[in-house]
């Protein structure tokens, strides 16, 4: 693939892409190489105003559309954007350091979310009631909330963003994207695509700059009737605080700490697999990763050396130049840091490092955030790599002998997000999903996310839900019409 010159992402208002008035932009910096590879404006307040009033005028128009013409639409613009894939896929290589094919892959899942969600936009059904009186209808319908907010993360930019689109646009809301600092260029050019693909113009913006500035100027709009964010748990916390008063509508994916608990009947094989695609995929910097394994003690051992003999199959490197890596840079400096800090204060209190724990070695590797999967044991609970989200490839293992002592240290935790389980045992299935306090629970298996099932974080990994047929009522207020008639 060919690197060319730095791209410039402009603000995305009334289907028009423009520059900021201020001239002020931030660099986007390739993590792989350390070099500006992009520019992203910094939107004014004014800016803000003008997108949320240029999605205020598309959302009459499109909610006036029956469910039938949007579902169309949507389906015709997801269908020009999928040709835009690759180059999207390779703005997100170049700004995340993910692997351009698993790049180019996320856009074109991103487009099966919003086809999925326009199928699902024809099915809001309301329904009727029996009354005191046989002079009295009641009935209740479900209504488009109006504008919404649209706050996405840098470590899916793309697909974190079609979970917020898919369901607002089906059900006729038209929006404003905020996407992360880190990587503004792959959203914006997937909106960009979706209104080339057909969708009205102003029916989706963008905005980009500081979360902190352009982020809260956004919710804080009185347009804005409704705000869906995916990021961290102080960032969702902070966001309450903000558009907490105004008693709109909020739907907050956050923060992870994901324990997988291996029993002694697992099948070792397929349990490494996955722990090795959810350890260290993306690089780790997945709020689903699995951040912490139980392992009962008469497995453990075979487990680890199963692991390891993965983690070392790995190829690491520029996914830009080389589509087909496995595992790319990590995507931030900041990322890296923490991730060596959380191993090193494993280490110093009595970690044993069984594979990785540094950069990988040669010269291809010096200027990017690298960092070798890697696998620790005798991890404790109060070390923070078993505590906080560390957010990187590192996949730290822990004995268990009690299952219900496992069970019990998986839910010492405020995150409740996703657990994973490995049995073979029927009666173990149901006992121990049952007991594990996060909103996804998988057992023998990996696939987290799909379209069909809710995505809904517990504890302080969430408020609300995405994906799955019940998130399009995350943007729809609800009405009770009663009739009287003589
Ligand atoms: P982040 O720092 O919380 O940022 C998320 C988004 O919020 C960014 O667009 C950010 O803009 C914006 N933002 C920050 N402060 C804001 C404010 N005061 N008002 C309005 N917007 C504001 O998270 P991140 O580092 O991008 O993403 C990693 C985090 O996301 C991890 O904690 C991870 O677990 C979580 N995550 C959760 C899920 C899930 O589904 N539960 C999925 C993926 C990731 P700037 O970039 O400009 O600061």
């Amino acid at each position: 693939m060919i690197v060319e010159t730095v791209h410039e992402t402009l603000l995305l208002i009334g289907g028009a892409s423009i520059p900021s008035a201020s001239g002020a932009v931030r660099e986007i910096v390739s993590p792989a190489t350390g070099e500006v590879v992009g520019t992203a404006p910094l939107a004014t307040a004014e800016e803000v105003d003008r997108a949320v009033e240029s999605a205020r005028t598309a959302f009459q128009a499109w909610a006036a559309l029956s469910a039938y013409e949007r579902a169309h639409r949507i389906q015709r613009a997801t269908t020009y954007a999928r040709t835009q894939a690759g180059e999207i896929g390779r703005l997100m290589a170049l700004e995340q350091g993910k692997p351009f094919d698993q790049s180019r892959k996320e856009v074109l899942g991103a487009c099966d979310t919003l086809d999925y969600f326009a199928a699902e936009g024809v099915r809001v059904e309301g329904y009727t009631n029996a009354t005191e009186h046989p002079a009295l209808r009641s009935w209740v319908v479900y209504q488009p909330v109006g504008v919404c907010a649209l706050i996405t993360p840098w470590n899916y930019p793309v697909s974190l963003l079609s979970w917020k689109l898919g369901p607002a646009l089906a059900v006729g809301c038209a929006m404003v994207v905020k996407p992360s600092s880190v990587t503004p260029m792959s959203p914006t050019a997937f909106c960009k695509g979706l209104i080339e693909g057909g969708l009205p113009a102003g029916l989706v913006n963008v905005v980009t700059g500081n979360g902190s500035v352009v982020g809260e100027t956004l919710i804080r709009h009185p347009g804005v009737k409704k705000v869906a964010m995916t990021g961290s748990t102080e960032t969702g916390k902070r966001l309450m605080e903000v558009f907490g008063p105004t008693l709109g509508k909020i739907s907050l994916e956050l923060g992870g700490h994901c324990p997988a608990l291996v029993c002694a009947d697992a099948d070792l094989d397929q349990a490494a697999q996955i722990i090795a695609y959810k350890g260290f995929r993306n690089m780790g910097q997945s709020c689903s990763s699995i951040n912490r394994v139980y392992a009962h003690r008469s497995i453990h051992d075979a487990l680890v050396e199963k692991l390891a003999g993965l983690a070392q199959d790995l190829r690491i490197g520029d996914g830009v130049t080389d589509g087909s890596v496995d595992l790319g840079p990590m995507a931030t400096a900041d990322g890296l840091a923490t991730v060596e800090a959380h191993v090193a204060d494993a280490v110093a209190r009595g970690a044993i490092l069984v594979y990785g724990g540094r950069k990988p070695e040669g010269e291809a590797y010096t200027r990017g955030h690298y960092y070798l999967p890697t696998i620790l044991t005798g991890a404790l609970p109060t070390m923070r790599v078993m505590r906080e989200e560390t957010f990187g490839p590192v996949v730290p293992f822990a004995v268990f002998d009690d299952l219900d002592d496992a069970v019990a240290q998986a839910n010492d935790t405020p995150y409740g997000l996703v657990a994973y389980l490995f049995t073979r045992d029927y009666a173990t299935t149901i006992r121990v999903s049952e007991a594990l306090e996060a909103g996804t629970v998988c057992v023998n298996n990996g696939a987290v996310n799909t379209n069909y099932a809710p995505y809904a974080g517990w504890k302080e990994s969430g408020y609300g839900l995405e994906l799955s047929r019940r998130a399009v009522f995350e943007y729809l207020n609800t009405k009770h019409i009663k009739v009287q008639f003589s």
